[in-house]
Parts: C-alpha cells; sequence; structure tokens
C-alpha cells in the first residue's frame, strides 16, 4: 500500500510546521487529493490514523478534498475532464490526452492549537 508513505510524508510537512510555528496539536488537516494521483481516499485515512499515533497530529481529523481530473486534449486543443489518468478524451474518445489537473495530493491546511 503506497498510501502509507505518503501519509508519512504528509506527516513530514505537519512536524516541519510544527517545528517552524511552535504549535504542539493539529486538530484537523486538509488534504487535497486528485482523481489522477493513484491515492486512495480510504487507504489515505486509514495510514493517516496510524502513522500520526503518538505525533502532534494524533487524533486530528482528516478532511479529503477530492480534486476532479483534467487533461489536455491534443486532438480538440482543449481541457477536457479526465475521470483516469490513462483515460480518453469524453469528447473526441482519443487517448492524446495530458493529465494537467488532479495530478497530485497536497496538504492544503492545517487547524492547529
Ligand atoms: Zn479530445
Amino acid at each position: 500500500m503506497h498510501e502509507m508513505s505518503l501519509a508519512q510524508g504528509v506527516l513530514q510537512i505537519i512536524e516541519d510546521h510544527a517545528l517552524k510555528e511552535r504549535f504542539t496539536r493539529v486538530t484537523s488537516v486538509w488534504l487535497e487529493i486528485g482523481a489522477l494521483s493513484g491515492v486512495e481516499p480510504e487507504a489515505m485515512r486509514f495510514c493517516f490514523d496510524a502513522v500520526t499515533r503518538g505525533s502532534v497530529a494524533q487524533g486530528a481529523r482528516l478532511e479529503i478534498i477530492d480534486i476532479p481530473g483534467s487533461g489536455w486534449c491534443m486532438q480538440c486543443g482543449d481541457t477536457v475532464a479526465l475521470q483516469e489518468r490513462y483515460g480518453a478524451c469524453p469528447r473526441c474518445h482519443g487517448y492524446q490526452v495530458q493529465p494537467n489537473g488532479g495530478t497530485q495530493m497536497r496538504v492544503k491546511e492545517l487547524e492547529v492549537d
């Protein structure tokens, strides 16, 4: 499950912030997960709970924000909605689509004590 290492990356970001901004407890974490990022939100929740045990983010609420996928279709010359990374263009049904949105996962915001 690659979500475990991703969750550890998220915790690393949180701990870096905690050091810099001198807070000791995180109450909520907003995490953006793109539809094309390959991250499974439910697996992410599970792993987040596991890796934050004993950390500043223990018991923090994980708010997942779904970012829709999009891509640049060469044939249409336009940005189109994309459901999966190697999916077809919904307009021309071609496969020359370059993902350009919803491909990442990132920490958007932290609520701290
Ligand atoms: Zn197209």
